[in-house]
């Protein structure tokens, strides 16, 4: 199949690097004349595992190509994946500027039958507003070309995209049409040979699917973010906690690990925007506002915590900060917690030395260079010097450590862990303080 895809960000490029390796014929266009020139040099903007070797394999085969040409886009492919950004505007609710623009874009140069496809995560009723605006571009160039217009949500993960692409639990299709179920099912194939994972809804219900599902995990972490500010206060350790409830299947393990907040560029976002959408038909959405507070609350306590070990004075200290990505295997800060930390301690007048396996870039794109924020090489030189540790991301070369070590590199030996990496005895008797999230530790 001929597909086009609108957006090469973290959902449009694995969108079309994965349907391309299943052997369709993909073009990815973006308006961002630089990424595309990087793209067709081989290089991937985002870090992103097995993306950099998918794509240059696919471009290699030449089923993979990019573009910054809106004519030439929308004449490729028969499908039309919108898969750009949808932030949030002034008020929570999605801002659509630039899946509406895509819409005008194919209105203005499709010549014969398309099928547009809603990746981006949008609120109900933009299929709607797509295909209003598709309409009228037509009209103003005097065409009534065929055209339909569905929802396909996206439920990748960042940091495991590809497989949660390749195999994720479903494929959700909002569409009425027998036509586009086909075409959709064509596309799709190859990821479904093993079981019947694609289901077709209306198309309402599909673009409120993403946002249920978004919300409902949110409420997971804010909900055992309560539990563990609960447990902290209560002298019980939220750890057991943890294992206590996730053994019952119907709770399960997954999205219950006690942290300092949830970030990226969906959780945030999607809550907001669901919660803009029910205000918007006059419905309260209580729980969803509690989510998103108790979330902003959590993001605040590791400074929190840092705080009242210096007794309220972090005047001049040096902080060494691991993790700056929201989460681990990705270089995304959107929304991170770690942001939240770094303004407050900046705030606070003290100094960040902070080091993360992926997102050192990323951190010196959004905070330029400035006195109080050093990037450094390695965990180690993080450390070097500072006067206490803070961590912020759980990545795979933070879960050891030698405390005895750590112990002697820290001017004031408090390590204050958002991701409850290590065993709070262990840490102690190390001579170190350790404050972790909800471990019976009321600091
Ligand atoms: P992103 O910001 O990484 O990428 C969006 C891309 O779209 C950018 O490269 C931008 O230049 C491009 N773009 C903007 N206007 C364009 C236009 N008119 N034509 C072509 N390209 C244009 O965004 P993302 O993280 O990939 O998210 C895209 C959508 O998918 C959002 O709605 C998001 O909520 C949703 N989503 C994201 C994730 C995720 O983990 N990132 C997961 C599921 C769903």
């Amino acid at each position: 199949m001929k597909i086009t895809i609108f957006g090469t960000g973290y959902v449009g490029l694995v969108t079309g690097a994965c349907l391309a390796d299943v052997g369709h014929d993909v073009l990815c266009m973006d308006i961002d004349a630089g990424k595309i020139a990087r793209l067709e040099a081989g290089e991937i903007p985002i870090f992103e595992p097995g993306l950099e070797s998918m794509v240059q394999a696919n471009v290699a085969a030449g089923r993979l190509a990019f573009t910054t040409d809106p004519a030439k886009a929308v004449a490729f492919g028969t499908l039309q994946f919108i898969a750009v950004g949808t932030p949030p505007d002034e008020d929570g609710s999605a801002d659509l500027k630039y899946v509406l623009t895509v819409a005008e874009t194919i209105g203005r140069h499709m010549d014969d039958y398309k099928v547009i496809v809603d990746k981006s995560t949008v609120p109900v009723g933009t299929a709607d507003r797509v295909r209003d605006m598709v309409t009228k571009t037509l009209q103003a160039r005097g065409e009534a070309l065929d055209f339909d217009v569905c929802s396909n949500p996206e439920f990748l993960k960042e940091g495991a995209a590809i497989e949660d692409f390749t195999h994720g639990a479903r494929i959700i299709v909002g569409t009425e049409s027998e036509r586009v179920q086909g075409l959709m099912r064509e596309c799709y194939a190859p990821y479904i040979r093993r079981q019947e994972k694609l289901m077709f809804m209306e198309v309402r219900a599909a673009e409120l699917t993403k946002y249920a599902a978004n919300a409902m995990l949110a409420t997971k972490i804010s909900f055992m973010s309560e539990i563990a500010n609960l447990a902290e206060r209560l002298g019980a350790d939220v750890e057991q906690v943890r294992r206590g409830i996730g053994s019952d299947p119907r709770i399960g393990y997954q999205f219950i690990y006690p942290g300092c907040g949830y970030g990226g560029s969906c959780f945030p976002k999607d809550v907001q925007a669901l919660a803009r959408t029910a205000a918007d038909v006059d419905y309260r959405a209580e729980l969803l506002t509690a989510v998103e507070s108790v979330n902003q609350r959590q993001k605040q306590t590791l400074f929190a915590k840092l705080a009242q070990a210096f007794d309220g004075d972090l005047a001049g200290k040096t902080i060494a900060l691991w993790g700056l990505a929201f989460k681990p295997n990705t270089d995304d800060m959107r929304d991170a917690p770690s942001r939240t930390l770094m303004e407050a301690l900046w705030g606070a007048g003290a100094r960040v030395q902070a080091y993360d396996p992926e997102a050192m870039k990323e951190c010196r794109r959004l905070y330029g260079e400035r006195d109080d924020l050093v990037l450094v090489g390695d965990r180690i030189q993080a450390v070097k010097g500072a006067d206490a540790l803070v961590i912020c991301t759980e990545w795979k070369e933070f879960r050891t450590l030698d405390f005895a070590w750590l112990k002697q590199q820290l001017a004031m030996p408090v390590v204050v862990d958002g991701r409850n990496l290590f065993e709070p005895e262990i840490v102690k008797n190390a001579g170190l303080l350790y404050y972790a999230v909800g471990r019976g530790e009321s600091l």
